[in-house]
């Protein structure tokens, strides 16, 4: 990410800050720390305020918050207590009154310890002031959630080239999360799902040690990671046997509603029209039951962030925002079918940014 998107970002948030009658915000939320400052971290606070934005860390990390977050942030390599630090570094900065911090992401014992602060402050709980800005992607930030599906969508072809009945689910997921790391994924963003057979009716299923067999279906949901940004991808395949007529049937509904939320989806949208555009084809052929989740979320820094494609969300869907569309069908017992690509809703319409190769595969 280039550095100089970083002052943007930390101005457009004093914008926001200033709408809510807040002179600066302590951020807590590692994710959000990375996007106004750059710092990858995994323990540090920030503070923007009107006229400074100081890193507080430790030592562990005093070289890598040196190199990524540049001459404008303040750094602060803090041998011990952050939050005792914190009240000091705030002293000099007698402009701040109202202060707000993250109530999304700060503990309650932390919170409690914000009362050594200095009396003049008013501290004041806000939630996902950073998130919301978030939500709009800029084309550095597209392009690395590109990055990560082009590996995602790689990485999966491999594997499945190395399926075979007999291995368990957990051999498919080693295989996956090789294919991944070789291709350059930082980190696999979410525990990756490998459910076969009957557990494919697990939207959320562990990889188990279950021995995959012949004409099971095999549910695929994993991630890739660049530059911090996820992708989020599900294949359903068959292995090892053509599906039989049921199996085709259930797969090729959830792709036809895939198809139909992919080719329409557009910014400005609500989440729930959106959500209505992949849910009218499964209901419409009397499955509404068996599709219990919403069709998407939005990806960013985290793989589930703003904004929601559900029947519960009514507002308009953000230009430029990055969203899953993830359509499933689920009959316990038997099995179920989920196919996700990930899309950018621009200007000019959305883009798909991961491969969307759904048709339906025998492997093995
Ligand atoms: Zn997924
Ligand atoms: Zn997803």
């Amino acid at each position: 990410m280039r550095r100089e998107r970083h002052p943007a970002r930390r101005d457009a948030l004093r914008s926001a800050l200033a709408a809510e009658q807040l002179d600066g915000l302590i951020v807590t939320h590692l994710p959000n720390i990375r996007y106004l400052t750059g710092f990858s971290g995994t323990a540090g606070v920030v503070m923007v305020l009107r006229e400074a934005v100081v890193l507080l860390t430790d030592f562990r990390y005093r070289t890598q918050a040196e190199a990524e977050v540049g001459d404008a942030v303040r750094l602060e390599v803090v041998p011990s207590d952050v939050w005792e630090r914190l009240g000091h570094v705030l002293a000099e900065y007698p402009g701040t009154e109202a202060l707000g911090y993250e109530s999304q992401a700060v503990t309650v014992a932390d919170a409690a310890r914000f009362t050594r602060f200095n009396g003049r402050l008013r501290l004041r709980p806000v939630a996902h002031v950073v998130e919301r800005l978030r939500v709009a992607k800029d084309a550095d930030e597209v392009g690395a959630i590109r990055a990560a599906a082009g590996i995602a969508g790689e990485a999966v072809e491999a594997t499945l080239r190395q399926v075979r009945v007999g291995l368990r689910e957990l051999d498919v997921a080693a295989l996956l999360e090789s294919e991944l790391r070789w291709r350059g994924s930082e980190w696999h963003p979410f525990p990756t799902i490998v459910a076969s057979g009957p557990r494919s009716a697990l939207p959320h299923a562990r990889t188990s040690p279950r021995v995959l067999e012949r004409g099971d279906w095999l549910l695929l949901d994993f991630g890739a990671q660049v530059d911090g940004y996820c992708a989020d991808i599900t294949r359903t395949v068959v292995v090892g046997a053509e599906p039989d007529e049921r199996q085709q049937a259930v797969y090729h509904m959830v792709r036809e509603a895939q198809q139909a939320a992919r080719g329409a989806i557009r910014a400005g949208m609500t989440g729930r029209d959106a959500d209505a555009l992949a849910r009218g084809v499964i209901e419409a052929r009397g499955f509404g039951d068996a599709f219990g989740h919403s069709l998407g979320h939005g990806l960013g820094l985290e793989v589930h962030e703003g904004p929601r494609l559900s029947r519960a969300n009514a507002d308009p869907l953000p230009a430029h925002a990055v969203v899953t569309v993830e359509p499933g069908a689920y009959f316990p017992g038997w099995g179920g079918v989920r196919i996700e690509d990930d899309l950018y809703l621009g200007p000019q319409g959305a883009e798909l940014l991961s491969d969307g190769r759904t048709e339906l595969l025998v492997v093995g």
